[in-house]
């Protein structure tokens, strides 16, 4: 039930994508008068440069990699060759039809989710936002015929949903030609003959996973011991071996020092004088939110050092009225992180009732093939004895479809609170993870026991028979 305003609420959003569009979508349904200003196009960086891009390329991926393993379950491909003997086609990708595709889709998306905004009643103007104190916001919106103008919007509540860009280091400045940021990348008409990725995070292991199964070669550069730094390392240790597998050359524990153009391509130097020499490089070397310059500090918004919003679990900053959601806040960086913020803060500021967002419970999931997905509490947490729990890991390999689908690699991975058996988080590596996980996440969200986990039917056989299996093994025995 939300307050009762003795006139309509006022709220502005500045930055359209998955904060700003579901705080203004919020906004909308509760009654307010919302306007949106977002200098790009509406959907923000998730929809027309990262998150929609690159899914839709690994789609294509993905789709490469069937036909290769195909031969593996019996399928076989050939043409006729002049003599009438069969040939063995080759299988190639066309990156500037792919490309072409995955960028249409997302101009579309964009124009859907911006005709949804307008259709519920939001004002959207094209232009650059920017404080101006606690309660306005002005607009740049540069028309062609008066240079630039600016209108202002007054309004209860601000919500500054302005994402953020990768980083760029002075020793790699990104030229859209030779060396990339993840959003430069789409303008590729062929596939890179050796794509040098550089930083293993989730960003370089998705591309990287991507663009080997594109067919190009790839060196992932990771300063760090393995690959994906930070997540469960069994998982971690899976994808690196499915990568190395597949002809990547994974280079650990090397940091680059420089990356120069070539004539034909670009030379990584390493730090420790090592160099690599590729035809192609991406920088996947983090993120930097868009919060410089636009008033914030100004208007009493506090700042982490890193230049991010402090914010609390219902996405208010340390200004009452100004609400901040997405990669420039301080929460994670995840498109439905930022669209349940946007949610979050619009249900707070207009007195509804408000669930705030539990960091613990989110679903993750890194898109490279396998599929890594996880939830709540992780193995290292439990090991390090920040809580107590109980570790159960069941690889896929003794899961019937799996062996049918010719599932080589993978597990499903449970972790239960000692004594009580309540699952409070889990690790999914399989084709199609993120799919896999929401029983898991379920069973998070509404803390159920693995009994009752164990309970439910699972399809046999189906993969995620293998998530009652792993409950069923952690029964307590009373
Ligand atoms: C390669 C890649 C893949 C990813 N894949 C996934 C994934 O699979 N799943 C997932 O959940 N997350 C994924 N993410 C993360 C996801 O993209 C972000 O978490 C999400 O975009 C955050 O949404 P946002 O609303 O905070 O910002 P954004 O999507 O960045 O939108 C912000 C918008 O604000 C605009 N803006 C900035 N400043 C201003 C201003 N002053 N005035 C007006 N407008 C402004 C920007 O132009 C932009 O359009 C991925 C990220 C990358 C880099």
């Amino acid at each position: 039930m939300a307050y009762k305003f003795e006139r309509k609420q006022r709220i502005a959003v500045i930055g359209g994508g998955p904060g700003g569009y579901e705080a203004a979508l919020t906004g909308a349904q509760m009654g307010a008068e919302v306007t949106v200003v977002e200098n790009v196009g509406v959907g923000g960086s998730a929809v027309l440069t990262d998150v929609v891009p690159s899914k839709t390329l690994i789609a294509t991926a993905e789709a490469a990699n069937a036909i290769g393993e195909a031969a593996d379950l019996g399928v076989q491909f050939f043409v006729r060759g002049d003599s009438g003997r069969p040939v063995r086609p080759e299988v190639t990708v066309n990156l500037g039809a792919v490309n072409q595709r995955l960028l249409l889709l997302a101009r579309q998306q964009s124009e859907d989710m911006k005709s949804q905004l307008i259709k519920a009643g939001v004002t959207v103007i094209h232009g650059g936002g920017r404080l101006d104190g606690p309660n306005r916001v002005i607009v740049s919106t540069g028309s062609a015929k008066t240079g630039t103008d600016f209108d202002e919007i007054n309004a209860d509540t601000i919500v500054v949903s302005v994402g953020a860009s990768p980083r760029i280091l002075p020793s790699a400045v990104p030229d859209g030609e030779r060396i990339f940021t993840w959003k430069q990348l789409y303008t590729l008409t062929e596939t890179p003959e050796h794509l040098i990725v550089v930083g293993s995070g989730v960003t370089g292991a998705e591309f990287a996973s991507a663009f080997t199964a594109l067919g190009s070669k790839v060196t992932l550069i990771s300063s760090r011991d393995r690959v994906l730094p930070g997540e469960d390392a069994d998982a971690a240790r899976v994808i690196e071996d499915v990568f190395t597998r597949n002809g990547m050359t994974v280079l650990s524990k090397s940091r680059s020092e420089s990356i120069v153009r070539t004539a034909d391509g670009v030379v990584v130097t390493l730090s420790d004088g090592r160099t690599v020499e590729g035809s192609h490089c991406l920088m996947a070397v983090g993120s930097v939110p868009n919060t410089a310059g636009i008033g914030l500090e100004e208007a009493g918004v506090q700042l982490t050092e890193s230049g991010h919003i402090r914010v609390n679990r219902v996405a208010r900053t340390s200004m009452p009225s100004i609400y901040a959601a997405g990669d420039c806040s301080d929460f994670l960086p995840l498109a439905s992180v930022a669209s349940m913020q946007g949610r979050t803060a619009v249900f707070h500021a207009m007195g509804d009732a408000v669930n705030p967002t539990e960091l613990r419970n989110v679903t993750s999931n890194i898109f490279t093939q396998p599929e890594i997905a996880t939830v709540g509490w992780s193995q290292k947490e439990i090991e390090d004895g920040i809580t107590r729990g109980a570790i159960y890991k069941l690889p896929l390999a003794s899961n019937p479809r799996a062996k049918m689908m010719g599932i080589k690699d993978g597990f499903i991975k449970l972790f239960a609170s000692t004594g009580s058996g309540t699952v409070i988080g889990g690790v999914i590596v399989a084709p199609r993870a993120s799919e896999l996980i929401l029983p898991i996440a379920i069973a998070v969200e509404h803390r159920l026991t693995v009994d009752q986990v164990a309970r439910a039917f699972a399809v046999y056989p189906s993969l995620s028979d293998s998530i009652t299996d792993a409950a069923r093994a952690m029964h307590i025995v009373h």
